[in-house]
């Protein structure tokens, strides 16, 4: 292990939590296999970070596999020395889980990587424990079998923002029962809505071991949920960072990315997270070498260059952006009950994810009631917004796509 130190510029902002960062080569995580790549990326001392109070170390930078359907870009990150898969059993309706399973098991490396996946419990709103946790225990196990492996090292309730989302006596049960049976090793939530409220809850609560949170550096001056990662890390509990690019590269308005490019978004975005050393890693979702080749430098190096700082202390990078905090405190304004929060989520899955396949996963996964066709795009609802999503505009691209 070493210490490295990490440059801290302009305004506290850049960088809150950087010092003493942890560094270690790989040759921890990866005995026996090593491939001339792994042997080279080995002397450069990636930086590995604990994982909460959990025997897990891991590089800071992971895979969110969800936009990737070509296994050969999960073996290419394995090689270049990722160690931690996130998937989903909702993702790609389980065929993201099949092909992180393949891949695995046909390089021999389940021992040597992390694999998260999530579970729905807060769209079942089952109440009753007995068959929550019946419900529940079916699902792992669907997910164990799609992954081909006996156990996965983090399982989340997927996409809670309640606490009733994840307390359910049943699904506790089940994931004790799970543990017992060692067919888990940490129980996980995962949230994009009310982050600061559930990694409280969760906080209180002292059961899960680990939070996957969206954050993200438009979301700097959201002091309640940064000081809940922090809060839940001197716990002990494991964070974990998604969203972390706002977006990434494809934002809604072209304008605003002014004259960045793609590298300097994605890394100045991702070390802007990490610079918080209460987060262990994020999961940036790719889906081509380039992407993978630029956010695993990371990895190595959380320094900003001068074009990243620049970047970052852009005001009017961070107001064009829009990135929308799933805070629905625009639901109420809304006349005819569309469901604006997560129809931005459908707008970000497509327009700056370019997962046009998860964009309609999700679109028709909103009852009808709350559709899309619902929005009769009076704008009511933009002025209620404070983070200047242009929902209005976003909107009005879905009904180009889906109407
Ligand atoms: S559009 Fe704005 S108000 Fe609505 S959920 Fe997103 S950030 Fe919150
Ligand atoms: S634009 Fe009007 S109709 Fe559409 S979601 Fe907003 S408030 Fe509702």
């Amino acid at each position: 292990m070493q210490e490295r130190k990490t440059e801290c510029t302009r305004r506290g902002f850049l960088g809150t939590a950087a010092t003493g960062l942890v560094a270690a080569g790989l040759a921890t995580l990866a005995p026996g296999r090593l491939t001339a790549d792994e042997t080279e990326s080995a002397k450069k001392d990636i930086i590995t970070r604990k994982l909460g109070k959990s025997n897990i170390s891991v590089p800071i930078i992971s895979m969110g596999v969800m936009n990737a359907n070509n296994p050969g870009i999960v073996q290419a990150s394995y090689e270049k020395g990722v160690r931690h898969f996130d998937t989903a059993a909702y993702y790609q309706f389980g065929r993201n889980e099949q092909m992180v399973g393949t891949v695995i098991k046909k390089m021999g490396v389940r021992d040597k990587v992390i694999i998260g996946t999530k579970i729905y419990t807060s769209q079942q709103r089952v109440t009753d424990p007995k068959e929550a946790k019946k419900k529940f225990i079916k699902m792992a196990e669907g997910s164990l079998n799609r992954l081909k492996t006996d156990y996965v090292d983090i399982l989340y309730l997927h996409d809670v923002s309640d606490p009733a989302d994840f307390t359910n006596p049943g699904v506790i049960e089940a994931l004790n029962t799970l543990k017992d049976q060692k067919k888990i090793k940490l129980a996980a939530v995962a949230t994009h809505s009310n982050m600061a409220g559930v990694i409280n809850e969760v906080i209180k609560g002292g059961f899960y071991d680990v939070v996957l949170t969206a954050v993200n550096f438009t979301m700097a001056d959201d002091a309640e949920m940064m000081k809940a990662i922090s809060d839940a890390s001197k716990k002990g509990i494991g964070i974990i960072g998604m969203k972390n690019m706002a977006g990434g590269s494809r934002w809604p308005n072209p304008e605003t990315r002014r004259n960045y490019s793609s590298k300097t978004i994605a890394k100045a975005a991702l070390k802007w997270v990490l610079h918080h050393e209460s987060i262990t890693t994020c999961i940036p979702g790719y889906d081509n070498h380039e992407h993978l080749e630029q956010n695993f430098e990371v990895a190595y190096d959380l320094e900003y260059s001068d074009e990243e700082s620049k970047f970052l202390t852009d005001n009017d990078i961070a107001l064009g952006v829009g990135f929308c905090r799933q805070c629905k405190k625009c639901l109420a304004s809304c006349p005819n009950d569309a469901d604006v929060p997560t129809l931005m989520r459908v707008h970000m899955y497509a327009a700056q994810y370019a997962n046009f396949q998860h964009a309609r996963q999700t679109l028709n996964d909103i009852p009808k009631q709350n559709g899309l066709a619902n929005c009769l795009l009076c704008t009511t609802c933009t002025a209620e917004c404070a983070n200047t999503v242009d929902i209005g505009r976003r909107i009005d691209e879905l009904k180009l796509i889906y109407a």
